[in-house]
């Protein structure tokens, strides 16, 4: 045990702040540190790794948050990012609302400054009342004034971030509070080892007979498969249940590879229609979000009948945007465990007509999609580029897949099958941008499997400095920068006139290869599919930290890819300032 190691060490009979922490953090089995050095915890960085942790030192904090949040997407235990006061903890902040809001455990260590000074307000060295800006961002906020206190302390944090419905926590850190000495053996004493951290919720026998009810009477059933589902790793659960069931399935985005795309029953390329024509829909660990229209509107079909079950650790999901007519309040595991045997010898799978229909809507959008992804242009299209992928991840179902962007993302989701669970990594709830390389880091560290992330070049940019620290580390990453020229395309003009270019275009034909050979990685700069694929399959092959430049023609995308619907103005690209005047007004008239 490493604590009674510290006991030993030349300190004699007293322990500190320092080695508390560390002990208390291993005691939980958390080994790996998302990490930006600075002042006050440069040293317990050190230490950490003194003490045989893995620190992953960032560039910026905000990357080192979203390498701990999606480590506790895929672990489910708390990714841990360690930063420093002020505007490091603020960067860091992003990080931690981002996994919240995603539902996924983190805990986000910030060292801050004086407490009596900082409660005087009286202008310390990064003063900030960090504590209370965190409170309302993250599921619980807790400070840290006395040793004795540590391993209570974290073991609460621990247990906040991953039971019930998981979210981001924060600890504050006082500097003072590492230099803090104490007697080892009371040291010792005081830390916590945190039992059945997440506890199962079995669903009631009352809700499980609902739910069931109302699936035997759908004509057209069908169900959704969120990423609370892929975060359970009650993946045989979920098999069962769909195949018992023989109901065909939507996998949202971080869903997809729960089953493989590829299976009988994946209803991927026939969303538009399932979702328009099911009369019951059965949510499993998903929420009716935006991602879903809020479970009404056209996309649902009109006259809006669908019956909702839903399947979610946490009893506020349910009704948050329509009514479920049979809640099942558990974790994912029990609730289909108990579904699943309660279906019986004597369960009718839905009927073929339905069945039939999904299957024949899905085979006809299969063939029609197939010569796309199968074309050689130069430059290249989104199809001919994202073929190229999906070439690569078909013959290496391992992969770690990393995606963000607008076109880059939504193509790459509909085009990129997944064939394991928990290898899609992308954009999550707020389909944010700038997790890629946080992401791609804490996919590599936490799998130790190869990485490949295929990047928007806008989105690229907003992390895009931690390929030094893919380098440094000499992480299997693979970078393809799907370079337009600019967001959404790389056509745009001033349209004012004069020498500043469009606020959404990049330099034009820009060389990110050449930023990856700076810090001594491999750079490729890739004009058609057949070179990208060879690039790919060279760079996983090898595990050397590679970024091919992807030179994508810059009129190829669409205005913020699928979802231009959002903006003010709907699509406007290369629209006139009148024309936009002239929606907004049409839009204010309806
Ligand atoms: P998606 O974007 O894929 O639809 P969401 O993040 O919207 O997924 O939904 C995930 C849901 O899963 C959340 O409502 C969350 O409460 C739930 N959830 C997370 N973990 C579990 C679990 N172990 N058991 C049951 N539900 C869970
Ligand atoms: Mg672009």
């Amino acid at each position: 045990m490493s604590n009674e190691a510290n006991i030993d060490e030349a300190t004699g009979d007293l322990t500190d702040g320092f080695h508390l922490l560390i002990d208390e953090l291993k005691l939980n089995g958390i080994e790996n540190i998302y990490h930006v050095p600075g002042i006050p915890v440069t040293d317990l960085g050190r230490m950490m790794q003194a003490e045989g942790m893995r620190v992953i030192s960032f560039r910026h904090e905000q990357n080192a948050g979203n390498a701990a949040a999606i480590a506790g997407f895929l672990t489910k235990k708390p990714g841990v990012c360690l930063t420093v006061s002020a505007p490091g903890f603020l960067n860091g902040l992003t990080a931690l609302a981002h996994a919240t809001t995603n539902c996924w455990p983190m805990i986000l260590i910030s060292g801050s400054s004086e407490r009596e000074v900082v409660d005087l307000m009286q202008g310390d060295y990064e003063e900030m009342d960090q504590l209370a800006i965190a409170k309302p961002l993250c599921k619980a906020a807790y400070r840290i004034l006395h040793a004795q206190d540590i391993g209570i302390a974290v073991a609460r944090a621990i247990r906040a971030a991953v039971s019930g419905r998981p979210g981001g926590v924060y600890l504050d850190i006082p500097g003072a509070l590492l230099g803090q000495v104490m007697d080892a053996v009371e040291g010792a004493k005081s830390l916590v080892r945190v039992i059945d951290p997440a506890p199962a919720q079995i669903p009631s026998f009352d809700s499980v007979k609902r739910a069931l009810d109302v699936i035997k009477g759908a004509k057209k059933p069908l169900i959704i498969l969120g990423k609370g589902a892929a975060y359970a790793q009650a993946d045989d659960a979920v098999r069962a249940f769909v195949e018992t069931s023989g109901i065909p399935y939507l996998p949202m985005s971080m869903a997809k590879g729960l089953l493989p795309d590829t299976h009988e029953q994946s209803a991927g390329p026939a969303r538009s229609l399932v979702l328009k024509e099911s009369d019951v829909v059965v949510m499993v660990g998903a929420r009716l979000n935006w991602l879903l229209s809020h479970g009404k509107g056209k996309q649902w079909g009109e006259p809006h009948s669908t019956k909702f079950v839903q399947i979610d650790i946490e009893p506020k999901e349910m009704d948050s945007n329509v009514e479920i007519v049979a809640p099942v309040v558990g974790d994912i595991e029990s609730c289909l465990v108990a579904l699943t045997n309660a279906m019986g010898k004597d369960w009718r799978i839905p009927p073929k007509d339905w069945t039939d229909a999904v299957r024949e809507k899905k085979t006809a959008n299969i063939e029609r999609m197939a010569p796309t992804l199968q074309n050689n242009a130069s430059p290249m299209n989104y199809a001919g580029a994202l073929g190229a992928i999906k070439r690569v991840i078909d013959k290496r179902p391992d992969t770690m897949f990393v995606n963000e962007g607008a076109n880059t993302l939504d193509f790459a989701r509909s085009m990129v099958d997944m064939h394991r669970p928990r290898k899609r990594l992308d954009v999550g709830t707020w389909g944010v941008m700038g997790v890629g390389m946080g992401t791609a880091i804490a996919a590599a560290v936490e799998t130790g499997l190869p990485v490949l992330a295929v990047e928007g070049d806008s989105a690229f940019g907003f992390s895009g400095m931690e390929i030094e620290t893919i380098c440094r580390y000499k992480l299997p990453i693979c970078v393809v920068v799907f370079n337009n020229n600019g967001i959404y395309r790389g056509t745009d003009e001033n349209r004012f006139g004069g020498d500043d270019p469009a606020p959404t275009v990049f330099v034009e034909n820009a060389r990110y290869d050449m930023m990856m050979e700076a810090f001594g990685g491999v750079g490729v700069h890739a004009t058609n599919p057949d070179e990208l694929h060879r690039a790919v399959s060279e760079a996983l092959d090898s595990g050397k930290p590679t970024l091919i430049n992807a030179a994508i023609d810059p009129k190829a995308g669409k205005e913020s890819g699928n979802i231009g619907n959002l903006n003010p103005t709907g699509a406007a690209v290369n629209r006139s300032n009148a024309e936009a005047l002239k929606i907004i007004k049409q839009k204010a008239a309806q």
